[in-house]
């Protein structure tokens, strides 16, 4: 039965706001306006006193006297939401249990989503000359001139001269300036995807043609793409990215946050003549607005956005690339729990559009979809040019015999001051933000933590305070012990980014030292900024986190030592044998990118741990398999499916009471042979003041888990400020 696709004048019809109402699916009846409306239409309703924004989501389902249902107040100036784009929603929500309300919230973030493109005036030179030439107009007059035929708003054009818009002014009274009304948003530039590529190895070729074939294929499809940083992925995708552009299909680039970089987007401008829209948390509200509407508009040829550019209501998109598949940073932890890269793949198996998976290191689940045929697979085997893998070694700490407040070894401090001589950069490498991880006091042992939460704070020498990891709460370094009051014996312990920089300093005083972490910069911009100015060489010893791990190029870089390659492999998470081989993979994979090959270097008490073998061997088939075969016998994911309850509130009984409510009427979960484990204090029991506590739900791969876990949860009187929220495939387990 198809759906009426034109709903006339007052007639009764579904309305999806972005307001969840209790528990149901979110779409309420009301009246279609004056001149009807079609299916998908963006339209403002009322409810209550306020004004909403909704999708015309179907027929009205309830029974009632049409003349008492409220009437639509208008319908949008926006193209409708696409029946593709509307199911997607559905379905992502179901997968994700998450209302249907907060699904389309992803969908419509732009602010005054319907309204017209606002006018506005700009100046450009005009024909006439003034009549009196004042060293002013002359400023104005030049710095046009030096721009031939663009135009500039009233403001940048007096900026630019240096001169009061009175002057501009006075000019546009003469006709030496003119003064136009345009459009404020102005259209994006066309992009040529034939304009010549870089020339492709034989590989790459190979690579690029089978990609263009799937593309040219209009049918759904997923490739993981695999090949060591360097191998040219990036050319390889792009070319991609050219087929979608060719055949008039819209293409989307996913890149984690910290990846969408200006060297990315001058990139991807050298390769189709022109800047692709960049939909990025930095973006202003303006031009989320104009970015929205014209992807809408189907104006807009190529997106390269961080992981919400999924829910921009694309008109014909071929093509989702997702580089760096494996980032943790596309799963969203707050809000709506989802994953990107698999509703990529979701997305663009209802409409019909080709993905690209493209990583050095892919998670497991790719691997594994690779492995039983429902990913194509493309490898990549060789660095571009003469750049080779790193070699890599492990430093047994065991046998160093370092001073408890120092993380850097003698071998590799040997190694770098080799590379100071050479003229070469270094990275070390730590996983860790701040100067220590704990602050103690040496009279008494009170190790120093959160107010709110259940974690120790960490201390910043550079801000000057303690700050706690999980709410951001911050505290002055205190003189006094504040368990036994003792001054003067506060002492950090463990090393962070901001420490080891100050133990380099000490041992390489002659060298320029750069730390890099998200904390010592204002703004990712000016981190990316800071991180561009080293690729090119302003420092010879790099301190980084993991934001340094994340597809840079520093071409001069041909040594890395990792602090503590045992840090990932504590703790309980499953993946963590996963993370800590893809990340150390990735951080070797910096070094020796050009012609200069890179050495490796791992610091680790346990240099016979399976994943650290693994990854000095450089076997990734070898780690892949056995790590599958682990999580196999364990039933986990991929092998198993998996969901995470977590239920916060401010009294801790109450949070318990819930949890143990859960865990005994387990019928609906037993149904389908699910098993639910805990209630457990989640790893941080406490965050911003709430009780944290979790349940581990584990099921077959084929149980029809989502709609056995609604049934479980719906009898749970959700009372004060107790919350409860679903994790499918959660990916930490904090
Ligand atoms: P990856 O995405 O796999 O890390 P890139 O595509 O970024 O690799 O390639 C690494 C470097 O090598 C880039 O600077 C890229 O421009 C260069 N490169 C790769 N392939 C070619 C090619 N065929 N011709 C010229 N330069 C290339
Ligand atoms: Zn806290």
């Amino acid at each position: 039965m198809s759906e009426p696709q034109f709903f006339d004048e007052g007639c009764l019809i579904a309305v999806l706001t972005t307001q969840a109402m209790g528990r149901g699916s979110g779409a309420l009846d009301y009246r279609a306006p004056e001149g009807g409306c079609a299916l998908g239409a963006f339209v403002e309703v009322p409810l209550g006193p306020r004004k909403l924004v909704g999708v015309v989501w179907g027929p009205g389902q309830g029974d009632y006297d049409l003349a008492k249902v409220r009437p639509v107040y208008r319908v949008l100036d926006a193209a409708p939401m696409r029946e593709e784009l509307r199911s997607f929603l559905a379905r992502a929500a179901a997968y994700t249990l998450t209302p249907l309300p907060a699904m389309l919230r992803l969908a419509t973030r732009a602010p005054g989503l319907g309204d017209p493109p606002g006018m506005r005036k700009i100046y450009r030179r005009g024909a006439g000359e003034p009549d009196k030439m004042t060293a002013a107009r002359a400023k104005v007059l030049a710095a046009l001139s030096d721009y031939g035929d663009l135009a500039f708003t009233l403001k940048e054009l007096a900026e630019m001269s240096g001169v009061g818009t009175s002057v501009v002014k006075g000019l546009v009274a003469q006709g030496a300036v003119r003064e136009e009304e345009s459009p404020r948003d102005l259209p994006y530039p066309r992009l040529d995807p034939d304009l010549p590529g870089k020339a492709l190895t034989q590989d790459q070729a190979a690579g690029a043609g089978q990609l263009a074939e799937a593309v040219g294929s209009e049918a759904y499809g997923t490739t993981l793409l695999r090949g060591v940083t360097g191998s040219g992925k990036t050319e390889v995708y792009l070319e991609a990215v050219a087929a979608a552009l060719r055949s008039g299909r819209q293409a989307l680039v996913l890149l984690p946050e910290i990846a969408l970089t200006v060297e990315f987007l001058t990139r991807v401008e050298a390769r189709f003549g022109a800047r692709p829209a960049e939909w990025h948390s930095g973006a202003t509200m303006t031009e989320r607005r104009r970015i929205w509407r014209m992807v809408g508009a189907g104006d807009v040829q190529l997106v390269i956005g961080a992981r919400s550019a999924l829910f921009l209501p694309f008109q014909n998109l071929g093509l989702i690339v997702v580089d760096e598949e494996h980032d943790t940073s596309y799963k969203q932890e707050e809000g709506v729990l989802y994953n990107a890269r698999d509703m990529a793949v979701l997305r663009a198996s209802i409409c019909g559009a080709q993905v690209v998976l493209a990583s050095a290191t892919p998670s497991l689940e790719s691997w594994a979809n690779a492995q039983a045929g429902r990913y194509a697979r493309l490898e990549l085997t060789a660095r571009f040019g003469p750049a080779v893998m790193p070699q890599m070694r492990a430093i047994d700490m065991r046998a160093e015999s370092l001073p408890s407040d120092r993380w850097i070894s003698g071998v590799l401090q040997q190694e770098v001051t080799k590379r100071l001589e050479l003229g070469e950069q270094s990275l070390l490498f730590i996983n860790r933000r701040g100067y220590a991880p704990i602050t103690l006091c040496r009279a008494c042992g009170h190790q120093v933590g959160c107010d709110h939460c259940d974690a120790r704070l960490v201390e910043h020498r550079f801000l000057k305070r303690l700050v706690c990891h999980q709410c951001g709460e911050s505290k002055p370094m205190p003189e006094l012990c504040p368990s036994c009051g003792v001054e003067g014996r506060m002492a950090a312990v463990g090393p962070g980014v901001e420490r080891l920089g100050e133990e380099a300093t000490a041992l390489f005083p002659e060298a320029r030292i750069a730390t890099l972490s998200s904390d010592l910069y204002g703004s990712a911009r000016a981190l990316k900024a800071q991180i561009e100015e080293i690729a090119e060489g302003a420092a010879d010893v790099i301190i980084g986190t993991q934001l340094v791990a994340k597809g840079h190029n520093f071409p001069n870089l041909t040594l890395v030592g990792v602090i503590d390659a045992d840090l990932g492999l504590q703790g309980s998470d499953l993946r963590a044998a996963e993370r800590t081989f893809q990340l150390m993979r990735q951080v070797a994979g910096r070094a020796g990118r050009v012609e200069r090959p890179g050495v490796a270097l791992m610091q680790t008490y346990q240099p016979e741990h399976p994943v650290i073998r693994a990854i000095l061997a450089g076997d990734e088939e070898r780690f892949w398999t056995a790590e599958a075969r682990e999580r196999e016998a364990a039933g986990v994911p991929p092998y198993g499916r998996m969901a995470g309850i977590i239920l916060s509130g401010g009294d801790v009984g109450q949070v318990f009471d819930a949890g143990n409510l859960l865990a005994r009427h387990d019928g609906a979960l037993r149904a389908v042979g699910a098993q639910v484990f805990g209630p457990a204090p989640a790893p941080i029991a406490r965050v911003r003041g709430r009780h944290r506590v979790r349940l581990l739900v584990k099921a077959e791969k084929s149980v029809p888990l989502q709609s056995a876990l609604a049934a479980w949860v719906a009898p749970l009187p959700l009372k004060g400020d107790l919350r409860l929220a679903i994790d499918i495939d959660p990916q930490s387990f904090y």
